[in-house]
């Protein structure tokens, strides 16, 4: 397997100056945090800007380079990155950029039909721990086989919506068409195959965009057609395997497994990019008469297949609520640090028009517990005063048990919140796990400590009834 390099690999190849441009302390705590891959190294400014750097720069670049390379499709700050995969198994380290959700429209809509499909593309979204669910990207489809009305619609696209676009033609003019209408917007183009590399890379080149290089079905043809586009000059490639349903679903994981395992463990750095899969291929085989549910569910559990194999970017067709709820679920789970468990903001939330009266309450900042009383609050229907602390996102009876939750912290946060300047009462409700600090919070803090139900459900019947007032 690729070795992942440490700070003592890298820390040699960094100015040495310590001079704190990249936000960190000095050039080792910046190594340190290079290895564990939680910065960049475009961050280290020194090191672009200063031609004395020339040197390191090469060698540092080609040390952290990870096994799959990252790609960046679209510009601003709707740009999907894809790739820069460092491990095969999450429990290795962690996976990085979760895999994109690009969904068709295809170029031949009346501007109503296609404003109205790019609008809800972007506003699918569902809430999920604290975190938007949502689609990535838009695949323009190039459906009418015409060059003129593929850079039309693209045009129409770049000005109607920020998001990252995929061209889709395997027809080297309409590429050409839509790769001069849009090439400001960096979209990525679909694809170059054994038949056209020569017109599709050079569309590439000429306008420096990443590429897709498509051979279905066969991985020594995709590893030459990537080749040769890489001695064309194509910089940023992405690889289709192919993409087929039902039976020939099996394969198909198959090569999205080979292809990934190839890069990361036998470092054939030829197979060293971001794979796309295409999910939305299985409504070539639906037949007019069929219930679209059938097919829908096809594309859902091919897109599963393959989010989980290794796949970076999707393109489906897809919008349903129901079709892609499962699909974003899967995706923030697997695409979540095994390590870091899932933290909300610490501070002061408040629920409803809040006044002096209002109840305060306290919990921790890891996420599942901080949801679970939210909903609770809000159930119950009473203005309440909740204080989130930074618990490094631990329970509440863990983080007593880890002396992460400690009376001191308890009234520390009482102090940042300001939360006396807002109510004319002393009284805090502890969590009911929370108990045995509640006589040390009451000395640290000089406010009353009413201990609340032990579990979250209880809340909502706690506040209602009024009981944290109770002497
Ligand atoms: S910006 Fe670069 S040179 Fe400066 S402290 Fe950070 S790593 Fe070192």
């Amino acid at each position: 397997m690729a070795k992942l390099p440490g700070p003592l690999e890298i820390y040699p190849l960094l100015p040495g100056t310590n001079c704190k441009e990249c936000g960190e302390a000095n050039c080792m705590a910046f190594a340190t945090k290079m290895a564990e891959h939680t910065v960049k190294l475009e961050a280290c400014t020194p090191l672009y800007e200063d031609p004395k750097y020339a040197k390191k720069l090469v060698k540092i670049e080609e040390l952290v380079t990870p096994p799959v390379r990252e790609v960046t499709i679209g510009v601003g700050e709707f740009a999907a990155s894809i790739g820069a995969k460092l491990v095969l198994y999450r429990h290795d380290l962690r996976y990085t950029n979760p895999t994109s959700f690009f969904l068709d429209v295809p170029d031949n809509l009346d501007s109503e039909a296609f404003a109205k499909r790019v609008k809800e593309i972007e506003d699918w979204t569902y809430m999920y721990i604290g975190t938007n669910l949502r689609l990535d990207g838009i695949a323009l489809r190039g459906v009418s086989q015409d060059p003129q009305t593929f850079a039309k619609a693209a045009k129409n696209l770049a000005g109607i919506s920020n998001w990252p676009i995929i061209l889709c033609s395997l027809q080297p003019e309409m590429l050409a068409a839509g790769a001069k209408a849009i090439a400001d917007k960096r979209p990525l183009l679909y694809a170059a195959t054994l038949d056209t590399w020569a017109e599709v890379g050079e569309i590439a080149v000429r306008h420096n965009l990443p590429l897709v290089a498509y051979a279905p079905g066969n991985l020594d043809n995709l590893a030459t057609l990537t080749n040769t586009l890489r001695a064309m000059g194509v910089e940023q490639l992405v690889l289709d395997p192919g993409t087929a349903s039902k039976s020939g679903l099996g394969s198909t994981v198959n090569n999205f497994t080979q292809l990934r395992r190839s890069a990361i463990i036998k470092e054939n750095e030829l197979l060293g990019y971001p794979l796309l899969a295409a999910p939305i291929a299985v409504w070539a085989d639906h037949r007019e008469g069929e219930a679209p549910e059938l097919t829908k569910w096809d594309e859902v559990l091919t897109a599963a297949s393959l989010i989980v194999r290794y796949s970076d970017i999707l393109i489906l067709h897809s919008a349903d609520m129901w079709t892609n709820l499962p699909l974003t679920f899967l995706r923030s789970n697997l695409y979540t640090d095994p390590v870091k468990p899932v933290a909300v903001e610490a501070g002061l939330q408040t629920f409803g028009d809040v006044d002096a009266d209002s109840p305060v309450l306290y919990t921790t900042n890891f996420a599942l517990t901080y949801f679970t009383v939210e909903s609770d609050i809000k159930q119950a229907g009473v203005t309440t005063y909740l204080i989130v602390i930074d618990t490094e996102a631990m329970s509440v009876q863990t983080a007593v048990a880890g002396r992460k939750l400690t009376a001191e912290k308890v009234a520390e946060s009482l102090e940042e919140t300001g939360i006396a300047d807002k109510v004319n009462h002393r009284i805090l409700v502890s969590p009911g796990m929370a108990a045995r600090i509640s006589g040390e919070t009451e000395e640290a803090s000089n406010w009353t400590v009413k201990v609340g139900p032990k579990d979250s459900s209880g809340i909502g019947k706690y506040l209602q009834e009024g009981k944290w007032k109770e002497e």
